[in-house]
């Protein structure tokens, strides 16, 4: 070793040891949080990284700003080669990748191509920060100055890989057949290989010297990112997107009643908030933010984040925590308000734009939780509502005695699960079905589908209650629990193969989250199963009935984003309507929320624009005769959107069973 090595060897030390001493420091803080496993299932968690981390499949949803950000990621992979190769020759100084061959003719050229592309990459995010200034780069107290600095640290770690590339052949030119390959850096840094010997030696200090900083300003920056996004990629959830459980034992002193600060979220909430990258993606998309409301699922996560590099240094090392940091709680008007939290939806067009899959509605329904249950902070509107949960078993203030009305008019009785005690299908009509007057008329189309194809089905009639979904979401988890233990119990005294459900949130909680309380029902949606009815023709079209209009189709989130079923409601409408089927520029996973989930069906709108009539009119902008939907909660506010843009009489609001039954034999 030469004192260049020895010079290397103690540059290195240092900064691995001050990027050791903050990932330990981070790892302190994180460790705070509620425990959560995430490590199973380690075969889908690669094909995640390898998809969405690797592929970057997220980051490509938006084509221009994704494939400057992909480019400026893959070339980072290609790089590292180099790095690698610089690395070890600050301990060997003769070590070269030509030692691999052929291979390593295609891996230079590769680095110069990529480090091109980089460096234009990087010309061009700057380019679009200050003079395109897109609206997701603004807000939330985003700023530019970090996000430049990261900018030219990338620049000058491609420009000295560039320079080392150009100039090494003279330096080692027992090499040159394959520094050959570097004929794109040869070329662009055409004036420093004539005196390539001191060049050499600037360019690869430079190098070495701007990566470990880099490095090191990493854990300081809001670009933490660059680090954490594969591990978050591979830490995220897998399959569908339920609400993190914990059963709710009040006998219990630690019983977890919700986030009002950073030690009740969990590790992993606080994680999300090291990973962001601040690109807005998010915002950009969330129908609370588009419609004026005061919610940026962005703002959340970074607001996590904050809070966490404030609290966590005193907490993390047992100190006393100065009474004017420990009073700005989470939840508070100095991080994230009651009014963010409120407006959310649920709908989970955040996690699913996200690139670096960061989970928004966990830690919002964990602060609503701290609201509801520890401080009893909610809007007035909800008393009545968790009132008639209690005591109904119903968001509605009907009686459950009366929750077979929608059965009236019906020209046959509709089988009660008391009476059969073992069947096929369990049909759960859900509340809407039993007591909304419009969805009532759905519930009957169902059934009277189901009388034509022969299903073996029951209802449980006035011993259904509802299914949890809005009392979680909105945040009173006791309620929750209570009701799902009672439907479990219930629906254990009979014996029967699947679950029918025509609301989407049924299918979600029943379907997915009824799994964490010992149930594991195999519940379906009527798209899928009226779907496949037909398809067995055990429902027989008729070609005279079919409808010809003008079809528009409203995604559920709860059935597209949260369990991914998109064609199935389509495909049953091209087959009834011999019309038009005509799409919104929202629509299917990229779909615009109708406003009413996570429990927002029951609150009043008062900020901003309502999130229906935005929805609506974008329906109505394609001058359909019908609007579809096949969720009660997204008929009841494109009905009334449809109303108030003075509609109704032209434009019909439907539930694609009604359509079938409509063109059915
Ligand atoms: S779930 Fe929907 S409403 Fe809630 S923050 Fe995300 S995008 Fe906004
Ligand atoms: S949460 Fe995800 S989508 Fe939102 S700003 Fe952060 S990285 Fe971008």
């Amino acid at each position: 070793m030469d004192l260049q090595n020895y010079a290397f060897l103690a540059l290195f030390l240092a900064a691995m040891s001050f990027f050791t001493y903050n990932l330990l420091r981070i790892r302190s803080y994180l460790m705070l949080g509620r425990a959560e496993n995430r490590f199973q299932n380690t075969g889908a968690r690669i094909a995640k990284v390898i998809g969405i981390g690797i592929g970057q499949s997220k980051i490509l949803r938006d084509p221009a700003a994704g494939l400057m950000h992909a480019f400026i990621f893959w070339g980072f992979l290609v790089l590292l080669t180099a790095v690698l190769e610089a690395f070890i020759q600050g301990f060997y100084s003769d070590f070269s990748i030509s030692a691999l061959g052929a291979i390593s003719k295609i891996i230079f050229a590769l680095q110069d191509l990529f480090g091109l592309l980089v460096v234009m990459a990087v010309f061009y995010a700057l380019f679009r920060r200050y003079v395109l200034h897109p609206k997701r780069l603004k807000g939330d107290g985003h700023t530019n100055t970090d996000a430049t600095i990261i900018l030219l640290l990338i620049l000058g770690v491609m420009v000295t890989m560039l320079g080392v590339n150009a100039t090494k052949g003279n330096v080692h030119p027992e090499n040159i057949e394959y520094y050959k390959s570097h004929f794109i850096a040869a070329k662009l840094l055409q004036p420093f290989a004539s005196n390539a010997l001191t060049y050499y030696g600037i360019f690869w200090w430079a190098h070495i010297i701007i990566i470990l900083s880099f490095m090191n300003y990493l854990p300081y920056s809001k670009h933490f990112h660059i680090v954490t996004s594969l591990p978050n990629v591979y830490l995220s959830k897998i399959g569908t997107q339920t609400l993190d459980t914990e059963e709710i034992n009040l006998e219990n002193e630690n019983v977890f009643l919700g986030a009002g600060d950073i030690e009740q979220l969990t590790w992993k909430e606080m994680f999300d908030g090291y990973a962001c990258t601040e690109c807005g993606r998010c915002t950009s998309v969330c129908p609370a933010n588009l419609t004026g409301k005061p919610l940026s699922p962005r703002k959340i996560i970074m607001n996590i984040r904050d809070r966490v590099n404030e609290k966590a240094p005193f907490s993390a090392n047992k100190k006393d925590i100065p009474p004017e940091i420990e009073s700005r709680k989470l939840v508070s008007e100095h991080y994230i308000t009651d009014e963010e939290l409120w407006a959310c939806t649920s709908c989970m067009a955040c996690v699913k734009e996200c690139p670096v899959n960061i989970e928004h509605v966990n830690p919002i329904v964990d602060m609503r939780r701290h609201l509801v249950q520890s401080e009893s902070r909610f809007p007035g509107e909800l008393t009545t509502v968790f009132s008639n949960m209690e005591n109904n078993g119903a968001p509605w203030a009907f009686p459950q005695s009366e929750r077979l009305k929608w059965t009236e008019g019906l020209d046959f009785s509709v089988p009660l699960a008391a009476n059969k005690a073992e069947f096929d299908v369990l049909y759960w009509v859900g509340c809407a079905g039993s007591f909304d007057a419009r969805y009532q008329n759905v519930s009957r189309s169902v059934a009277k589908l189901l009388n034509k194809a022969g299903v073996d089905y029951a209802v449980l009639g006035t011993e259904e209650k509802c299914n949890g979904d809005s009392a979680r979401r909105l945040g009173n988890e006791f309620l929750a629990q209570t009701l799902i233990k009672e439907n479990i119990e219930t629906m254990k005294k009979y014996k029967f193969n699947k679950i029918l459900v025509s609301c989407p949130h049924c299918l979600q909680t029943i379907g997915n989250e009824y799994k964490a309380f010992g149930s594991n029902y195999n519940v379906v949606h009527h798209s899928e199963f009226i779907g496949n009815l037909v398809t067995v023709n055990k429902i027989q079209l008729e070609d005279s009935k079919k409808t010809d209009k003008k079809i528009t189709y409203h995604d559920s989130c709860y059935l597209g984003r949260y369990n991914e079923i998109y064609e199935e409601p389509r495909d049953l409408i091209k087959k009834v309507n011999s019309g038009q089927l005509v799409e919104m520029k929202r629509s299917k996973d990229k779909g615009l929320c109708c406003g009413a989930g996570g429990g927002r069906m029951w609150m009043e709108e008062k900020i901003g624009k309502k999130v229906n009539i935005e929805r609506t009119e974008e329906a109505l902008s394609l001058n359909p005769d019908v609007i579809s939907t096949a969720c009660p909660f997204c008929m009841t506010m494109l009905t009334d959107g449809v109303k108030e843009k003075g509609k109704s009489e032209e434009v019909k609001v439907k539930d694609f069973a009604e359509l079938l039954l409509e063109s059915s034999k």
